[in-house]
C-alpha cells in the first residue's frame, strides 16, 4: 500500500491532523470527486491561480501540474489543526522555503519492484503514465537525504507507527496543536 493509504490510516488515528486538497491539471481517475480528491482544472484556471499568488507551493509532477492552495491551508489551520501534505519532493522543499518549521518526512516504497508492482495493480495508469512516475521515483529517491525522516513504507503498520512519533515530536516542540493530538 502506497502513501495514500498511509496518510488515510494516519489521520483516522490522529484527528488533529487536516488534510488540504490539492489543485491539478490532470484529468480525474474513475472515481474521484472534485474538491474532495483535488480541484481538477485545465492549465488556463491553474495558469491564473500561479499568477495571483494563491499557491502556497506547485511543482511539475510526472507531466502535469500539482499544486497547494494557500486558503486550503487557511481552511485547515483555522480549525486548529495542523497541517499534512502529500506531494512531491520539489513541493516540499518548496514548502520548507515557505516555511522552515515544516517537518519534510520522505515515504520510501520497499523497492523499485515493490513499486511498480503497487502501480500496475492499482490499474489506474498506461504504461506511459507508469514509466514516468518509476523514472519520478528513482529521481525522487535521489533527493531523500535532503528531508528531516526518512520512512520506508514496507510494512503498514510500523510505518505508521513512525510516523505517529515523527508528528508527536513535532508537537511536543510547539507544532501547533499540542493539547489537540494529546488527546487522540
Ligand atoms: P497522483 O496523480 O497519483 O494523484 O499524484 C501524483 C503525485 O503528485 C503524488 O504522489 C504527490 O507526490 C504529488 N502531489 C499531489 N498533490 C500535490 C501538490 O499539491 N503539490 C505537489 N508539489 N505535489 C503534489
Amino acid at each position: 500500500m502506497g502513501k495514500g493509504t498511509l496518510v488515510a490510516m494516519l489521520r483516522e488515528r490522529l484527528d488533529c491532523l487536516g488534510l488540504t486538497v490539492s489543485a491539478t491539471t490532470r484529468e480525474p481517475r474513475p472515481g474521484e470527486v472534485e474538491g474532495t480528491s483535488y480541484y481538477f482544472m485545465d492549465d488556463d484556471e491553474f495558469d491564473r491561480l500561479v499568477e495571483g499568488g494563491e499557491f502556497l507551493e506547485w511543482a511539475w509532477v510526472h507531466g502535469h501540474r500539482y499544486g497547494t492552495l494557500r486558503r486550503e491551508v487557511e481552511r485547515v489551520t483555522g480549525r486548529g489543526l495542523s497541517v499534512i501534505l502529500e506531494i512531491d519532493v520539489q513541493g516540499g522543499l518548496n514548502v520548507r522555503r515557505a516555511d522552515p518549521e515544516a517537518v519534510l518526512v520522505f515515504i520510501e516504497p520497499p523497492s523499485a519492484e515493490e513499486l511498480e508492482r503497487r502501480l500496475r495493480g492499482r490499474g489506474t495508469e498506461d504504461e506511459a503514465s507508469i514509466e514516468r512516475r518509476l523514472s519520478g521515483a528513482r529521481e525522487e529517491m535521489g533527493k531523500a537525504s535532503l528531508y528531516d525522516v526518512r520512512i520506508v513504507n514496507d510494512d503498514l503498520e510500523r510505518a505508521c507507527a513512525e510516523l505517529q512519533d515523527v508528528i508527536r515530536t513535532y508537537e511536543t516542540n510547539g507544532g501547533p496543536t499540542e493539547d489537540v493530538c494529546d488527546q487522540a
